[in-house]
Protein backbone atom coordinates (compact mmCIF):
# COMPACT_ATOMS: atom_id res chain seq x y z
CA UNK A 1 0.00 0.00 0.00
CA UNK A 2 1.58 3.45 -0.55
CA UNK A 3 0.53 6.71 1.09
CA UNK A 4 -2.21 7.41 -0.98
CA UNK A 5 -3.85 4.11 0.28
CA UNK A 6 -3.00 4.44 4.18
CA UNK A 7 -3.93 7.71 4.18
CA UNK A 8 -7.56 7.10 2.34
CA UNK A 9 -7.93 4.28 5.32
CA UNK A 10 -7.03 6.78 7.79
CA UNK A 11 -9.63 9.19 6.41
CA UNK A 12 -12.40 6.42 6.39
CA UNK A 13 -11.35 5.40 9.94
CA UNK A 14 -12.15 8.92 11.11
CA UNK A 15 -15.36 9.44 8.93
CA UNK A 16 -16.85 6.39 10.56
CA UNK A 17 -15.76 7.19 13.68
CA UNK A 18 -16.81 10.41 13.71
CA UNK A 19 -20.64 8.79 12.54
CA UNK A 20 -21.01 6.83 15.15
CA UNK A 21 -20.52 9.57 17.41
CA UNK A 22 -23.32 11.67 15.76
CA UNK A 23 -19.89 14.46 15.21
CA UNK A 24 -19.05 15.81 11.59
CA UNK A 25 -16.18 14.37 9.74
CA UNK A 26 -14.76 17.73 8.67
CA UNK A 27 -14.43 18.97 12.57
CA UNK A 28 -11.40 16.50 12.80
CA UNK A 29 -8.08 17.46 12.04
CA UNK A 30 -5.76 15.11 11.02
CA UNK A 31 -1.90 15.81 11.86
CA UNK A 32 0.46 14.11 10.00
CA UNK A 33 3.32 13.14 11.95
CA UNK A 34 6.18 12.60 10.90
CA UNK A 35 9.04 12.79 13.34
CA UNK A 36 12.06 10.55 12.95
CA UNK A 37 11.27 10.24 8.56
CA UNK A 38 13.17 12.18 6.34
CA UNK A 39 12.26 14.79 4.76
CA UNK A 40 11.21 13.39 1.63
CA UNK A 41 8.30 11.44 3.39
CA UNK A 42 7.13 14.57 4.27
CA UNK A 43 7.07 16.76 0.87
CA UNK A 44 5.49 13.58 -0.38
CA UNK A 45 2.76 13.92 2.28
CA UNK A 46 2.77 17.58 0.82
CA UNK A 47 2.06 16.68 -2.75
CA UNK A 48 -0.58 14.57 -1.81
CA UNK A 49 -2.65 17.70 -0.06
CA UNK A 50 -1.66 16.67 3.52
CA UNK A 51 -0.79 20.40 5.63
CA UNK A 52 -1.41 19.90 9.05
CA UNK A 53 2.56 18.38 10.48
CA UNK A 54 3.68 17.37 14.01
CA UNK A 55 7.51 16.98 14.49
CA UNK A 56 8.89 15.94 17.78
CA UNK A 57 12.17 17.27 17.88
CA UNK A 58 13.44 20.67 17.66
CA UNK A 59 16.85 19.54 16.70
CA UNK A 60 15.36 17.42 14.18
CA UNK A 61 13.33 20.06 12.55
CA UNK A 62 15.83 22.52 12.32
CA UNK A 63 17.28 20.05 9.71
CA UNK A 64 13.90 19.48 7.86
CA UNK A 65 13.19 23.35 7.67
CA UNK A 66 15.24 25.15 5.43
CA UNK A 67 13.45 22.16 3.10
CA UNK A 68 9.96 23.16 3.51
CA UNK A 69 9.68 26.31 2.50
CA UNK A 70 7.74 25.39 -0.31
CA UNK A 71 5.24 24.02 1.33
CA UNK A 72 2.63 26.93 1.15
CA UNK A 73 -0.01 26.81 2.82
CA UNK A 74 1.55 23.45 5.98
CA UNK A 75 1.59 24.44 9.22
CA UNK A 76 3.89 22.42 11.53
CA UNK A 77 3.13 21.48 14.84
CA UNK A 78 5.71 20.83 17.72
CA UNK A 79 4.08 17.84 19.63
CA UNK A 80 6.99 17.12 21.28
CA UNK A 81 8.32 17.79 24.82
CA UNK A 82 10.28 21.46 25.03
CA UNK A 83 12.68 22.69 27.22
CA UNK A 84 12.67 26.79 27.77
CA UNK A 85 16.49 27.09 26.05
CA UNK A 86 14.91 26.15 22.70
CA UNK A 87 11.52 27.57 23.21
CA UNK A 88 12.55 31.16 20.59
CA UNK A 89 13.80 28.52 18.12
CA UNK A 90 11.24 26.43 18.47
CA UNK A 91 8.93 29.93 17.86
CA UNK A 92 10.88 30.43 14.86
CA UNK A 93 10.10 27.43 12.97
CA UNK A 94 6.53 25.98 14.00
CA UNK A 95 2.96 27.68 13.40
CA UNK A 96 1.73 25.97 16.78
CA UNK A 97 3.60 24.70 20.14
CA UNK A 98 1.06 21.67 21.30
CA UNK A 99 3.12 21.29 24.32
CA UNK A 100 3.38 24.52 26.67
CA UNK A 101 3.73 23.59 30.23
CA UNK A 102 4.31 25.73 32.19
CA UNK A 103 4.20 29.73 31.84
CA UNK A 104 7.99 30.23 32.00
CA UNK A 105 7.98 28.21 28.70
CA UNK A 106 4.87 30.30 27.31
CA UNK A 107 7.04 33.69 28.01
CA UNK A 108 10.13 32.54 26.16
CA UNK A 109 7.73 32.16 22.96
CA UNK A 110 8.29 35.56 22.16
CA UNK A 111 5.80 35.39 19.05
CA UNK A 112 2.34 35.59 18.02
CA UNK A 113 1.54 32.28 17.61
CA UNK A 114 -1.01 29.58 18.32
CA UNK A 115 -0.37 27.12 21.18
CA UNK A 116 -1.81 24.43 22.97
CA UNK A 117 -1.05 23.72 26.40
CA UNK A 118 -0.20 19.36 27.48
CA UNK A 119 -1.93 18.21 30.26
CA UNK A 120 -0.10 15.03 32.18
CA UNK A 121 -3.18 13.01 32.71
CA UNK A 122 -0.99 9.33 33.38
CA UNK A 123 1.40 8.49 36.17
CA UNK A 124 4.08 7.87 33.96
CA UNK A 125 7.21 9.44 34.77
CA UNK A 126 8.15 9.53 30.99
CA UNK A 127 5.29 11.83 30.10
CA UNK A 128 5.29 15.80 30.07
CA UNK A 129 3.10 18.00 30.90
CA UNK A 130 1.02 20.03 32.96
CA UNK A 131 -0.74 18.82 36.22
CA UNK A 132 -4.32 18.99 36.27
CA UNK A 133 -4.25 20.58 39.42
CA UNK A 134 -2.01 23.52 38.22
CA UNK A 135 -4.00 24.14 34.83
CA UNK A 136 -6.36 26.40 36.17
CA UNK A 137 -3.27 28.90 36.51
CA UNK A 138 -1.21 27.80 33.87
CA UNK A 139 -4.15 28.54 31.14
CA UNK A 140 -4.47 32.12 32.80
CA UNK A 141 -0.86 32.72 32.44
CA UNK A 142 -0.73 31.82 28.99
CA UNK A 143 -3.76 33.85 28.32
CA UNK A 144 -1.75 36.88 29.95
CA UNK A 145 1.43 36.43 27.79
CA UNK A 146 1.61 39.01 24.50
CA UNK A 147 1.07 37.44 21.17
CA UNK A 148 0.04 33.63 22.02
CA UNK A 149 -3.39 32.23 21.14
CA UNK A 150 -4.39 29.50 23.22
CA UNK A 151 -6.42 27.30 21.75
CA UNK A 152 -7.16 23.93 23.40
CA UNK A 153 -4.94 21.07 25.31
CA UNK A 154 -3.32 18.21 24.43
CA UNK A 155 -2.62 14.45 26.04
CA UNK A 156 -0.49 11.43 25.57
CA UNK A 157 -2.45 8.75 27.48
CA UNK A 158 -0.83 6.05 29.05
CA UNK A 159 0.87 3.36 26.49
CA UNK A 160 -1.47 0.50 25.53
CA UNK A 161 -2.31 -1.69 22.49
CA UNK A 162 -6.09 -1.69 24.04
CA UNK A 163 -7.46 1.65 22.57
CA UNK A 164 -9.86 1.62 25.50
CA UNK A 165 -7.56 1.89 28.28
CA UNK A 166 -6.98 5.48 27.03
CA UNK A 167 -10.24 6.66 26.87
CA UNK A 168 -10.95 8.19 30.27
CA UNK A 169 -8.02 9.92 29.70
CA UNK A 170 -9.24 11.39 26.70
CA UNK A 171 -12.65 11.91 28.53
CA UNK A 172 -10.78 13.92 31.25
CA UNK A 173 -8.89 16.16 29.01
CA UNK A 174 -12.71 16.94 27.24
CA UNK A 175 -14.12 18.24 30.97
CA UNK A 176 -10.77 20.33 31.15
CA UNK A 177 -11.03 22.05 28.31
CA UNK A 178 -14.73 22.30 28.65
CA UNK A 179 -14.06 23.81 32.18
CA UNK A 180 -11.43 26.05 30.83
CA UNK A 181 -13.65 27.40 27.77
CA UNK A 182 -11.03 25.98 25.30
CA UNK A 183 -12.03 24.03 22.19
CA UNK A 184 -9.34 22.20 20.37
CA UNK A 185 -8.66 18.89 21.51
CA UNK A 186 -5.36 17.23 20.58
CA UNK A 187 -5.87 13.58 21.20
CA UNK A 188 -5.97 10.22 19.83
CA UNK A 189 -2.63 8.49 17.94
CA UNK A 190 -2.25 5.68 15.05
CA UNK A 191 -4.21 2.77 17.01
CA UNK A 192 -6.85 4.99 19.20
CA UNK A 193 -8.18 7.65 17.46
CA UNK A 194 -11.51 6.25 16.44
CA UNK A 195 -12.00 6.07 20.60
CA UNK A 196 -10.42 9.79 20.83
CA UNK A 197 -12.38 11.38 18.19
CA UNK A 198 -15.63 9.13 20.53
CA UNK A 199 -14.52 11.08 22.95
CA UNK A 200 -14.35 14.91 21.34
CA UNK A 201 -10.93 14.98 19.63
CA UNK A 202 -10.90 17.58 16.86
CA UNK A 203 -7.09 16.26 16.06
CA UNK A 204 -5.52 13.42 15.61
CA UNK A 205 -1.81 12.60 15.44
CA UNK A 206 -1.12 9.71 12.70
CA UNK A 207 2.35 8.32 12.44
CA UNK A 208 2.74 4.59 11.88
CA UNK A 209 -0.74 4.37 9.75
CA UNK A 210 0.84 6.51 7.61
CA UNK A 211 4.23 6.11 7.21
CA UNK A 212 4.91 3.16 9.12
CA UNK A 213 6.82 1.73 11.99
CA UNK A 214 9.49 3.96 12.98
CA UNK A 215 11.36 1.29 14.52
CA UNK A 216 13.69 0.38 11.85
CA UNK A 217 14.34 3.90 11.26
CA UNK A 218 15.38 4.18 15.18
CA UNK A 219 18.22 1.48 14.73
C1 LIG B 1 4.86 9.83 17.77
C2 LIG B 1 3.69 10.58 18.28
C3 LIG B 1 2.42 10.44 17.68
C4 LIG B 1 2.12 9.48 16.55
O1 LIG B 1 2.03 8.18 17.05
P1 LIG B 1 1.63 6.94 16.09
O2 LIG B 1 1.31 5.87 17.06
O3 LIG B 1 2.82 6.64 15.25
O4 LIG B 1 0.46 7.37 15.28
C5 LIG B 1 1.40 11.23 18.17
N1 LIG B 1 1.59 12.10 19.19
C6 LIG B 1 2.78 12.25 19.78
C7 LIG B 1 2.92 13.23 20.88
C8 LIG B 1 3.86 11.49 19.36
O5 LIG B 1 5.03 11.63 19.99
Amino acid sequence: MGLQDRWDAVRERMTLAAQRAGRKPEEITMLAVTKVFPVEVLLEAYSLGMREFGENYVQEFERKFPLVGGCVGARFHLIGHLQSNKAKKAAEMFDVIQTVDSAKLARRLEKAMDVMIEVKLSEEDSKHGAAPEELGELVEAVRATPGLRLTGLMTMPPWSDDAEVARPYFRRLRGLAEHYGLTQLSMGMSHDLEVAIEEGSTMVRVGTALFGSRKALLK
